[in-house]
């Protein structure tokens, strides 16, 4: 392909791109393929001769978009959103050109500088403390996902413990077996992922479905006691600023003011992938209320912000925290910009070396949308979940399993004879592939339906069609 040819193409391909996203809400949300089907309609090894464009392009109907689960569809309620938006498109076009493996300041300053100034852009829309900012002691970086961010934390935070308490005197090879990272029983599989890697035990906290599945200062003061007679040493906790299951928001001032108490090396987590974003509206800035306990923060905004992904936001307060335990600088890396000690090299905030143009897509969705343009989508989404809460609290065969958090509604369905019919309602609603909605089972057992609202696509009329649809299943 020569650069006239990519002109025409890539002009082509954008036609093409519009017109998807404007034919979402007339094809269905989930794909229709059996597994395997790609095989049937690819050969088994590439082309010896490059082919033309035209012949790529046919593929993409025939073989591509069908194999689609279309999450920008206005009628993706599941999971929680992965929101896109045309400057983040933009964005990620321009990085691709751009395209580089930029570890160190000097692969390309702007990847690196630019990063660093999006991100204090976003602790100061979203309210984060000064300390979190590049100016002072932190400052923010972003990975690929926030279980990215959740392995880099307990590396961080293991290595920490363990170089500190060596300077009280204790055995490395003794402490290294005994190390607990902590979290709740709604915490996000991630972290227990991230325990898993970095080779530490994992001790989940059980919350109180009465208490809106929350953890809390005591019971966690509970389990450091418990653990520490069983000869265990806790260093990592996470507390989340809404849950996946159901959008639970944890005592972050409890949390943070037990491991202090506890022990001063506890590396304090805050997994907000999904609260994050609501973070920017003044109404839902109390639910950072003990952050300043934590030594590390993070959000996507790949998932609710309007950012596509992968974007997501790790802030910490002390960025000395990440750099002197994940740095490697073998002699071909070395330069002159990082031994002067007047540039950030992300390489050393991150698990790989190389690293995308990420903070364009951000800088460009943030110009174009601004503060305001994300509080209004925000707000739009969570009156959509309002909207749907509204409609199934007027039935009595609904029953709201946790109050509306920001943009998730949980709840259970029931046939007209009292049986529990959530799976079937949710099983049924998606093999019509027309919505997408979760079946998930809360931490005390109980089956939900989770819908979730999100996508900038999403109208009022999609919302009370969702409902119209789930109320012929029962
Ligand atoms: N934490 C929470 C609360 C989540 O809901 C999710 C994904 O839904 C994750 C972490 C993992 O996110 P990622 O896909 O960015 O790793």
């Amino acid at each position: 392909m020569d650069a006239e040819e990519f002109r025409k193409a890539a002009y082509e391909s954008i036609d093409k791109i519009v017109d998807y996203y404007k034919n979402l809400g007339e094809n269905n949300t989930i794909s229709s393929v059996e597994p395997g089907y790609l095989k049937a309609l690819l050969p088994e090894q590439m082309p010896n001769e490059g082919e033309s464009w035209d012949a790529v392009k046919a593929d993409l109907d025939r073989a591509v978009i069908p194999g689609l689960t279309n999450w920008q569809s206005p009628n993706f309620f599941a999971f929680f959103p992965a929101n896109s938006s045309y400057p983040a498109m933009l964005g990620e076009m321009f990085s691709t050109a751009f395209t580089g493996a930029a570890f160190s300041w000097i692969c390309s300053p702007v990847v690196t500088e630019m990063e660093t100034i999006v991100l204090d852009w976003l602790a100061k829309a979203i309210g984060l403390p000064e300390s979190f900012l590049s100016r002072g002691t932190g400052g923010g970086v972003i990975q690929g996902s926030a279980s990215e961010a959740a392995i880099v934390a307990v590396v961080a935070a293991r290595e920490r413990y363990i170089q500190e308490s060596k300077v009280s005197g204790q055995e490395e090879s003794d402490l290294r077996g005994k190390l607990v990272a902590i979290c709740s029983d709604n915490t996000h599989s991630s972290t227990e992922k991230a325990a898993k890697i970095a080779g530490v035990h994992l001790h989940k906290v059980p919350t109180d479905p009465k208490d809106n599945y929350r953890l809390r200062g005591a019971p966690l003061r509970k389990a450091f006691q418990d653990l520490k007679a069983q000869g265990l040493v806790p260093f990592f906790v996470c507390a989340s600023i809404g849950t996946t299951t159901i959008c639970g928001f944890d005592a972050i001032d409890e949390v943070g003011s037990v491991c202090k108490e506890t022990d001063s090396l506890i590396w304090l987590h805050i997994d907000a992938a999904y609260g994050g974003a609501a973070l920017i509206c003044e109404e839902y800035k109390d639910l950072l209320k003990g952050i300043e306990y934590a030594d590390s923060f993070d959000m996507n905004m790949h998932k609710w912000m309007l950012v596509n992904f992968d974007c997501s936001c790790m802030f910490v307060q002390q960025r000395t925290n990440l750099t002197d335990h994940l740095t490697l600088t073998p002699s071909y890396l070395r330069n002159d910009a990082t031994d002067s000690g007047l540039v950030i090299d992300y390489k050393d905030w991150q698990l790989p070396l190389g690293r995308r143009f990420r903070s364009l897509k951000m800088w460009m969705t943030m110009r174009m949308y601004g503060v305001e343009g994300f509080k209004n989508h925000i707000r739009r989404s969570v009156k959509q979940a309002e909207l749907f809460n509204s409609l199934i609290s007027s039935n009595a065969q609904f029953r709201i399993v946790t109050e509306p958090r920001l943009a998730l509604v949980c709840f259970q369905v029931f046939s007209k004879s009292g049986e529990d019919i959530t799976k079937t309602v949710a099983d049924t609603l998606n093999a019509g592939k027309k919505y997408f909605v979760t079946y998930a089972v809360t931490s005390d057992g109980k089956g939900i339906l989770r819908v979730v609202t999100g996508s900038p696509q999403t109208q009022d009329e999609h919302v009370k069609s969702l409902y119209n649809a789930i109320l012929e299943l029962i």
